[in-house]
């Protein structure tokens, strides 16, 4: 795609504020914003959208009469870049109808019918509660706490009501199954680990700031334009830096995002799996044109050439042997598995030329900023899709420096608020989250070389069983057990069965697909209704921010505050002091108020901060280059791998390698290498039967699933599935048609969106969606209809973006 204009980026960014140039040096932002237009009876308290995109944004609620009669997103009297704006997005601002739709959970409920019914009747708290109680006391009597799994998810992000107060009931109760590997990050953290030591270094990646040292971007799928559209977020920030600073972008996914759309100034297309097989082709590039940095490699790197090899592993095991595919010390002739443009062409879908060109770009660069997206992570070879990606700034010397990144997501700029503490789990056993369901069927037999398990005792092999059944869930504020979780109907024939799991606790604000297979349901409040001081979250841009909520309603029908229903069920199950510590909820939010000032100098009183709303610093710890440290001083600052140093060869994978119990075609290995997969474009077996790649991504109309039931975004957002107009001629089908989406898994409907921002042959459909089954089709239109619980290899994670699906008019 060509270049566009700076107008036309202009015009693309539509309601974009001032910019006053991100060179501006962070400024404490005590602004009191101006006195908001309250009319006559109504009152205004701060509040936040706390789902799970990576803000917090912070919103104005009105309400009149105990009723909420509007959300106001923030703004202050002036609006500049640096001093901006954290104005919440359509999902932030369509809350009201959140509160008050008709899934809201009103009542404590009990399961009256066949297990996945949805038949529930209305019960006293007292019932309820004590219900719960004896239920998972009578289950830690016959089976363990190590049989209780842990469900809590981020349908609520606080950090007074949050996992942690969810984690810190259990382990009061004695503990429950641990859990690793997140749906967002599991395969990445695996990567990170491997490469750069511990799985968040690949979270704490350059903050955009850095971008205005920058001669060129480069986006692999990422696309914070339509996940993090927050008046603070990454999509935000890349925005000023981009209208601000004269740096390239090029944007490789198979969708032309709406992070790119005029923006960029280059889009290319590539089939969704197969990036590690381009990475390796810019490798090759790099290798035999001279460009690596030979010393940044020898002083900071494992394996790359024979000088920093392991001792007793030969050059051919070596990246640059496996690179040429030629095993001889010093020679560049490349053999003929040699990892050429031309090879990666024929994978990805990317012209031999363009994959020359974009090496030649990078390698010319003075400092390429090259971000790595999640998606590449959600993938079955995940893990090596995300090393094979950090090989890019590695090879190039280009981390560590000004305007460079090391491929990792960025943390931004972070205020800090602490979490409520979680307690010690005193069980020690854990399974990947991916793989719950197997640990429900059968988690007695799973095993530590076959399925990931951790914490368990080992044998002279290294080997050892989880020894336990799941059979109690606990399901606070999450969709995961159902919805969120790959194979839905799979999924809801194991839950169905009550001699496998015997207890399913949901507690939640709605209604959701998952909450209909629990035994009892507990409304908890929603934040509109609740205090709570949060921070930015997890991934927010380059500005900090501090929000205080309160709330004008009184909690809605029944529904009570998580901590209310914890210390009930921890009073039943005698561990309330260990819970409460003798704290009222009111005592818990004023210390944790305390030791946020103590972080937050700038912070000013609570009283003022009810008033005020919203406390922001645009970097508050400057502007971050991933890796600085250890680049500076590599013996000060050694990374956490076994050498101290970034492992491109790991002798960790190489024996796991050799040890571990892999399903055909899964692949570890001590090198990041591409590698062709199940249902992945090369994967001749399915290739025949369904010939389109499905691929998923993040709508603006949901938060994974949150808010899935607002109306309003349903009409703004359209849930359908994207084909490119080839594809669609292919199939007699037109923008609109409604379709059916199949594969051995399952069929969905929904509509089609046929457009040439997707690549031929690759279809995609936004995340997060309903399931609603009529005669065994998923008419809600739920991705998760197709997707495959086949565990990743080496994280055990969830490969939800690979998929091959056929497409027919409904
Ligand atoms: S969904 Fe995310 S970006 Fe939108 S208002 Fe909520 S926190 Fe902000």
């Amino acid at each position: 795609m060509e270049r566009r204009s700076f107008l036309k980026m202009s015009a693309a960014m539509g309601c974009a504020a001032t910019v006053a140039g991100c060179n501006s040096s962070s400024s404490d932002v005590d602004v009191v914003p101006p006195t908001p237009p309250v009319t006559e009876g109504e009152t205004m308290n701060w509040s936040s959208c706390l789902v799970n995109c990576g803000s917090n944004c912070p919103v104005r609620v009105y309400s009149k009469d105990g009723v909420i009669t509007r959300i106001e997103s923030q703004f202050t009297t002036e609006d500049t870049y640096g001093n901006h704006d954290v104005r919440a997005c359509l999902r932030g601002r369509s809350l009201r109808k959140r509160v008050y739709a008709p899934e809201r959970l009103k009542y404590p409920m009990k399961r009256v019918g066949p297990r996945g019914s949805g038949q529930f009747e209305r019960i006293s708290w007292d019932e309820a509660l004590n219900t719960v109680a004896e239920r998972l006391q009578g289950i830690i009597d016959q089976y363990g706490n190590e049989s209780i799994f842990d469900m809590t998810g981020t349908g609520t992000f606080g950090h007074f009501k949050s996992l942690a107060m969810v984690h810190r009931l259990l382990n009061a109760m004695g503990g429950s199954l641990k859990r690793y590997g997140v749906y967002s990050y599991a395969q990445l953290f695996e990567a990170s680990r491997y490469t750069y030591g511990t799985p968040f270094v690949g979270l704490q990646g350059s903050t955009y700031s850095e971008m205005q040292h920058s001669d060129l971007v480069l986006f692999v799928g990422h696309n914070p334009s339509e996940l993090r559209m927050s008046g603070s977020g990454q999509g935000y920030d890349f925005l000023n830096q981009k209208q601000t600073n004269n740096f390239k972008t090029i944007i490789i996914d198979p969708r032309y995002t709406d992070t790119a759309v005029g923006k960029e100034d280059q889009w290319i297309a590539i089939r969704p799996g197969t990036d590690a097989a381009l990475f390796e082709a810019l490798a090759y590039e790099w290798i035999t044109q001279g460009k690596v940095d030979q010393a940044f490699l020898n002083k900071y790197c494992v394996g790359y050439d024979e000088k920093t090899l392991p001792e007793g592993v030969d050059y051919g095991e070596s990246y640059k042997s496996y690179i040429l595919d030629n095993a001889t010390i010093g020679e560049l002739t490349p053999g003929d598995n040699a990892k050429t443009p031309a090879w990666a062409a024929g994978i990805t879908g990317i012209p031999e030329h363009t994959i020359i060109e974009l090496a030649r770009e990078l390698a010319a660069a003075k400092a390429p900023f090259i971000k790595l997206g999640l998606t590449l992570n959600r993938h079955a070879a995940g893990e090596n899709n995300m090393r094979a990606g950090y090989m890019l700034p590695i090879l190039l010397g280009q981390l560590g420096l000004p305007g460079t990144n090391n491929g990792g997501d960025s943390s931004g700029g972070h205020c800090v608020v602490p979490r409520i503490a979680e307690l010690e789990n005193p069980v020690k056993k854990e399974i990947s989250f991916f793989t719950y369901l197997q640990a429900v069927e059968d988690g007695k037999n799973m095993t530590v070389l076959a399925d990931g398990v951790r914490g368990v005792e080992l044998d002279e092999n290294g080997d050892g069983k989880l020894g336990t059944d799941i059979k109690a869930i606990v399901n606070w504020f999450s969709n995961s057990m159902i919805n969120q979780h790959s194979d839905v109907r799979k999924s809801e024939e194991v839950i169905k069965d009550e001699s496998l799991c015997e207890f399913i606790l949901t507690v939640d604000n709605i209604m959701t697909p998952s909450a209909k297979f629990s035994d009892i349901i507990l409304p908890d409040t929603t934040w509109l209704e609740d205090e709570e001081l949060v921070n930015q979250n997890h991934v927010p841009g380059d500005t900090g921010t501090v929000i205080q909520m309160s709330s004008g309603i009184e909690p809605l029908f029944e529904s009570r505050h998580s901590y209310d229903i914890c210390t009930e069920i921890a009073k039943r199950m005698g561990c309330e002091q260990a819970f409460t510590e003798g704290k009222t909820m009111q005592q818990w939010l004023n210390e944790m108020y305390a030791m946020s000032q103590a972080a937050n100098p700038g912070l000013p009183d609570k009283e003022v901060m009810l008033k005020q709303g919203i406390y922001r610093k645009y970097l508050p710890h400057g502007s971050q280059i991933a890796m600085k440290g250890f680049r500076d001083d590599p013996e000060a600052n050694r990374l956490y791998t076994p050498s101290g140093k970034i492992e491109i060869y790991s002798s960790r994978l190489a024996h796991k390698a050799k040890t571990w119990e892999l399903r055909e075609g899964d692949v570890i290995s001590a090198l990041p290498k591409y590698t062709p997969t199940w249902d992945g474009y090369e994967d001749s077996e399915t290739r025949e039967k369904y010939p389109l790649q499905l691929t998923c991504y993040h709508t603006k109309g949901r938060v994974h699933s949150s808010y899935h039931n607002i109306p309003w975004l349903r009409e703004v957002v359209q849930d359908a599935v994207w084909m490119n107009p080839i594809d669609a001629q292919a199939r007699n089908l037109k923008t609109g048609d409604l379709v059916h989406v199949f594969n051995d898994r399952g069929t969905l409907e929904v509509e089609v969106k046929v457009t040439p921002r997707i690549m031929i042959g690759v279809t995609a459909l936004g995340q997060g969606a309903w399931s609603k089954f009529e005669d065994g089709i998923d008419k809600g239109g739920n991705v998760n209809t197709i997707t495959s619980q086949r565990p990743t290899p080496l994280s055990k994670g969830n490969p939800q973006h690979t998929n091959r699906v056929e497409i027919r008019r409904a």
